[in-house]
């Protein structure tokens, strides 16, 4: 079970942490918007646990931000910092390889890590169809929609609900 006041904790150190960025959306949206849905996807399923729900609300601050592993650590404990390690790319890798990469990682990550990764995959779906990037041709939404639908086959067996609401978001995606 999580302590509220930690949770509230984490979205203050992620709302610091994202405060210059936007989603790709053409309202331009908050980026914290993003963390708090992925969050927010794994409390509506279920998920109780604080390393999950920490880590979701944390899964972008290395990999956005400035973040180190060490300030997750002294903030929230090796646990913490090491499921966002797991959920967060390479950037020092081509844009490409690092999209293989997810696929082929998504069946070694940790339980916690999978949790993640599925809710961060719901949410990014659910955002395409609702407030996608003003630029995106219908060609790379769908091609977005099959790479996402090709990391969560390897995240499946872990929750069966969270599994569900990403094929629920996946059925979703007929752009023409
Ligand atoms: P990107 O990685 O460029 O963009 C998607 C990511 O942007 C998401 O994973 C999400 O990441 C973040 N994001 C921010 N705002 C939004 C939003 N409103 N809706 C959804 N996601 C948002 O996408 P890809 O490079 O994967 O492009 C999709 C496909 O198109 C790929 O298969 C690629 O091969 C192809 N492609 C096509 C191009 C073209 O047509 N010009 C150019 C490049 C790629 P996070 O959760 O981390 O914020
Ligand atoms: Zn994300």
């Amino acid at each position: 079970m999580i302590d509220p006041g930690e949770l509230l904790h984490a979205l203050d150190l992620a709302a610091t942490k994202h405060r210059d960025q936007r989603r790709k959306d053409a309202a331009k949206s908050p980026y914290i918007n993003h963390p708090l849905a992925v969050v927010t996807l794994l409390w509506d399923h279920g998920v109780r646990d604080r390393i999950p729900l920490l880590a979701a609300v944390l899964h972008d601050t290395i990999e956005d931000t400035g973040t180190t592993r060490e300030e997750l650590v002294a903030a929230f404990g090796e646990e913490v910092a090491a499921v966002v390690c797991e959920v967060t790319d390479d950037k020092s890798l081509a844009k490409d390889r690092r999209k293989e990469l997810q696929i082929e990682h998504a069946p070694h990550l940790s339980a916690h890590a999978k949790l993640v990764k599925l809710a961060d995959k719901i949410s990014n779906l659910r955002d395409l169809i609702d407030s996608p990037p003003h630029d995106w041709a219908v060609e790379r939404k769908e091609a977005y929609f099959v790479w996402a639908g090709r990391v969560v086959a390897g995240l499946r067996g872990v929750h069966e609900p969270l599994e569900r609401a990403f094929d629920a978001q996946h059925a979703r995606g007929t752009f023409r």
